[in-house]
């Protein structure tokens, strides 16, 4: 059999005063699909995204991706992008949209440098962020020990003492990624563990891990640096400090909705609502990926490969009523 693949394109040059057919805002796994199909459909498009991969960047491995047994995230992404800038599609990375907005026939989206852009339809695919615990301190002391992803900070706490905070996979993959590197790690759990038993099961082994079930965070300490956090148990009535120069915060996720939240309409959880073609509740803007409210999400402590392959599935559909103009 014959591929039919386009020929070698060139940058394709982002400009300001046109009305593109597609904006899509994000260039992670979503939004990258989302290109090769407007690509494939040859519609004029633009890619919006503050940068090439999103959370996929942050993944040390996939071992669930269809065709591939192992890869890194960085890999997989390297793959997607290779593939998407084999179509005639402009792309602006490094820029963060701030504003969507519905004008009559078109949509308006406003970048953060001022830059405005036109076009006839939208697909929101800007996927979500680590959720914060919102305490005094935090902010102040992020980078400076407080850290929201193990993978990328974990080799920085050689032979130290850490906690995460968190009770799902996300943080017990933590707690197994910094099993290689600090020297005492404690998992401070809401209530109990939910994260698989096979993943437990392993860092228990580790000998490294102490869990405060019942516990929640009262207080990050430490001038320039984390020094220590105060754990309170859920009745109230006993507190514990320990000594981490760590904190890793893996209490979830929210969707990057803010330059879209008075345009389409959220769930209860602050994602943006699709149909099953990833129509939002405005004739014209598309969303799809992790941004969205996809049934799996509301499990979403635990099924992202799921989610990921219902987004690309999504997006062809979408592209079928793009393309039918059935909102255009
Ligand atoms: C540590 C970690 C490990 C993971 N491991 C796996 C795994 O093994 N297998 C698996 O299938 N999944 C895994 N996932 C989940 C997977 O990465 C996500 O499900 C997937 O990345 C979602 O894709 P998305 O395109 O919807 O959103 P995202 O990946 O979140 O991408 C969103 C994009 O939008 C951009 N953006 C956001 N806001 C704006 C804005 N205002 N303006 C412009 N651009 C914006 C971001 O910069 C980013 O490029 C993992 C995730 C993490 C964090």
């Amino acid at each position: 059999m014959e591929f039919i693949l386009p020929e070698e394109i060139k940058e394709v040059p982002v400009e300001e005063d046109k009305y593109y057919d597609l904006i899509i805002i994000g260039a992670g796994p979503a939004g990258m699909t989302a290109g090769v199909y407007a690509g494939r459909k040859k519609l004029d498009t633009l890619v919006i995204s503050k940068n090439v991969g999103g959370q996929t960047l942050l993944a040390p491995c996939v071992e669930t991706y269809m065709g591939y047994q192992y890869i890194t995230g960085a890999e997989l992404i390297r793959k997607f992008e290779e593939q998407v800038r084999q179509f005639p599609i402009a792309f602006s990375i490094g820029e963060e949209v701030t504003k969507l907005s519905v004008k009559d026939k078109f949509f308006a989206v406003l970048a953060y440098n001022g830059k405005k852009f036109k076009c006839k339809a939208v697909i929101i695919a800007s996927g979500r962020r680590a959720r914060s615990l919102n305490m005094p301190r935090e902010k102040e002391l992020t980078a400076r020990g407080v850290s929201y992803c193990a993978t990328c900070d974990a080799p920085l706490f050689g032979g130290m003492d850490v906690a995460v905070i968190g009770s799902g996979n996300p943080a017990i993959t933590a707690v197994n990624d910094l099993t290689k590197y600090a020297r005492k790690i404690y998992n401070i759990v809401w209530v109990s563990v939910k994260a698989d038993p096979i993943l437990v099961e392993k860092v228990k082994k580790s000998g490294k891990v102490e869990f405060f079930s019942n516990y929640a965070v009262n207080e990050i300490r430490g001038a320039d640096k984390v020094e220590s956090i105060v754990i309170r148990d859920i009745k109230g009535d006993k507190e514990v400090v320990l000594n981490v120069e760590g904190v890793f915060i893996e209490i979830g996720s929210i969707a990057n909705v803010e330059f879209a939240k008075d345009v389409v309409k959220l769930n209860e959880l602050k994602e943006i609502e699709v149909d099953c073609g990833c129509k939002t509740s405005v004739a014209g803007i598309f969303a799809a990926g992790d941004v969205t409210n996809a049934p799996e999400k509301t499990n979403y402590r635990g099924s992202r490969r799921r989610r990921r392959s219902k987004s690309s599935s999504k997006c062809i559909s979408l592209f079928n009523r793009i393309l039918k103009k059935e909102k255009i």
